[in-house]
């Protein structure tokens, strides 16, 4: 048995000290406070009936329930589920009818997306019944938690076209933690700001548990904007930070970028998808620290480190393996490839995943002889130094959010008039990549690219639908009969539309 409380440690080290801020409303838990809610919570979830083991799934943007759920679960060694609130109610449902939570906490706002199918218990996090929950108790809970028990669920899409739901364990987080701090040189003086969502393993596991392990400070925000981020850089001075391309493709182009010299933030990073030369040379130009880091559910997130020094001089380069995990680069037929030379990243190390719910063959698909097959392709210097170059699954990212082709082509196959349909991402400077369907009509049928759209909305989460429709009366093979999806992407992503 291990020791996993140790949110209830740290708040005896530093109570005082702000733990989490509601960036927007102003909103300040101290660790002292945080660790009393989560341990009330924590009662009440009990008293409620959960036990050990059990799920409990959280539909909410950015909010200080993420930290209450996960802590309380944590002592009572049930399974936190934080459930993407930008998909669409077809697929939360599916979800839901995955994990079976015995206890669904949700915003009313996103009222709506709740599934009529899950029948178990819900509670509206504005509701006097979930307020109750935080009252009375006090005392610490000991519940015996094994290292290998499951903490949370994170689900992320599918190559089968149904999401895959990630199964991060006490040792997984912990190992993130601790490698993040140690490798990130990471103190109780840094703070973060994250507009990353939080159902997310990059709102959640990148910056904002390590930081509290170590009683540095967490800032959460929600719809990033570049005006207001600044200025919440500013107030909170925050000291490092994460966003996606997107976020700073939209950044450096704004007047508040170019009027603030952010003295506070020590680190800018990024990661979720690939960086542009020219987000670099914004932050080059105006001489601060730029860092891009790679990583997936899976595994932590984090994976590398690297030295400001080398961030410029080896542009592109996320670094070196962290202190506490392998890393290589694997051939076809598994192995070892030399420097320079561009095959399969495969990561090792205590801070992986468990397995994917009740999906036991993807998972032995994924995880091999203890290494995770992460289906991104990279290649490493003679220097040790690691570059990500492509991707081998079939997965595009937009605005750092992922999605498999064959979750969409499978929707507008079942729409009547199509009879082919390909998607495949193209370029964007904003977006990364958009998400474009090719579609082939039966002969004779009428379907018009915004009733696809239309029709894609109704079950597919709004990021996923496409954003280009490119009707098309036929879509390129491959000598094997294949639909060539690199021949789609290299015709029309040149293309102005
Ligand atoms: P989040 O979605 O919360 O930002 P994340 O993107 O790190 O976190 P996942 O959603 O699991 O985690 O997505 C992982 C995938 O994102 C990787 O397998 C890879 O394809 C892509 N990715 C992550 N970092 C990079 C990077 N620096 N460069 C290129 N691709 C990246």
């Amino acid at each position: 048995y291990w020791a996993i409380d140790w949110l209830n440690k740290r708040a005896t080290l530093t109570p005082n000290r702000v733990a989490v801020v509601d960036g927007e409303k102003k909103v300040y838990w101290t660790y002292e406070q945080l660790n009393e809610e989560a341990t009330n919570l924590a009662h009440s979830l009990k008293q409620l009936g959960i036990q050990k083991g059990d799920r409990v799934a959280l539909l909410s943007p950015n909010d200080i329930s993420y930290f209450h759920l996960l802590f309380a679960c944590t002592k009572i060694g049930a399974v936190f589920v934080p459930v993407n609130w930008r998909l669409s109610k077809g697929e939360i449902s599916y979800i839901l009818s995955d994990c079976q939570p015995s206890l669904f906490i949700y915003d009313r706002k996103l009222g709506k997306l709740v599934p009529e199918t899950y029948k178990g218990k819900k509670l509206e996090l504005q509701s006097d019944t979930y307020n109750q929950l935080f009252v009375g108790h006090g005392e610490i809970i000991e519940e015996k938690v094994n290292v290998d028990d499951p903490l949370t669920i994170i689900y992320t899409g599918g190559t089968t076209g149904s999401p895959k739901g990630a199964v991060l364990t006490h040792q997984s987080m912990f190992y993130n933690i601790i490698n993040t701090i140690n490798s990130w040189n990471l103190t109780t003086d840094d703070t973060t700001l994250t507009y990353l969502p939080m159902f997310h393993t990059g709102g959640l596991n990148v910056l904002s548990l390590p930081l509290l392990h170590i009683g540095g400070k967490v800032v959460f925000a929600n719809k990033f904007e570049p005006e207001r981020a600044v200025r919440l850089l500013n107030e909170e001075k925050c000291t490092i930070v994460l966003f996606v391309p997107t976020m700073y493709h939209l950044l450096i182009q704004s007047k508040a970028f170019q009027q603030s010299d952010f003295p506070t933030v020590h680190t800018f990073l990024s990661g979720g998808a690939p960086c542009s030369n020219k987000i670099y040379a914004a932050f080059a130009e105006k001489g601060l620290t730029f860092k891009e880091g790679y990583g997936l559910t899976e595994a932590g997130p984090n994976n590398f480190f690297i030295n400001p020094q080398d961030v410029y001089k080896r542009r592109g380069s996320v670094g070196k393996p962290m202190l506490y995990n392998a890393v290589k680069i694997v051939n076809e037929e598994g192995k070892e490839t030399g420097p320079g030379e561009v095959g399969e990243i495969v990561i090792s190390g205590y801070h992986l995943f468990s397995q994917y719910w009740n999906k036991p063959d993807v998972t032995a698909e994924t995880l091999k002889d203890g290494w995770l097959y992460t289906g991104d392709l990279g290649k490493r210097d003679e220097e040790g130094f690691f570059y990500i170059v492509g991707r081998k699954k079939d997965m595009i990212i937009t605005g750092g959010e992922n999605v498999y082709p064959v979750e969409v082509e499978h929707v507008i196959a079942e729409c009547e008039a199509v009879a082919e349909v390909a998607v495949v991402g193209l370029p964007d400077e904003t977006w990364g990549e958009i998400v474009t369907a090719f579609v082939v009509l039966k002969e004779g049928m009428i379907m018009a690219a915004d009733e696809i759209k239309n029709y894609c909305r109704k079950s597919l989460g709004s990021y996923k639908v496409p954003k280009r429709i490119e009707l098309i009366s036929e879509i390129p093979k491959t000598p094997v009969g294949k639909i060539d999806k690199q021949a789609l992407v290299s015709f029309y992503g040149n293309q102005i539309t």
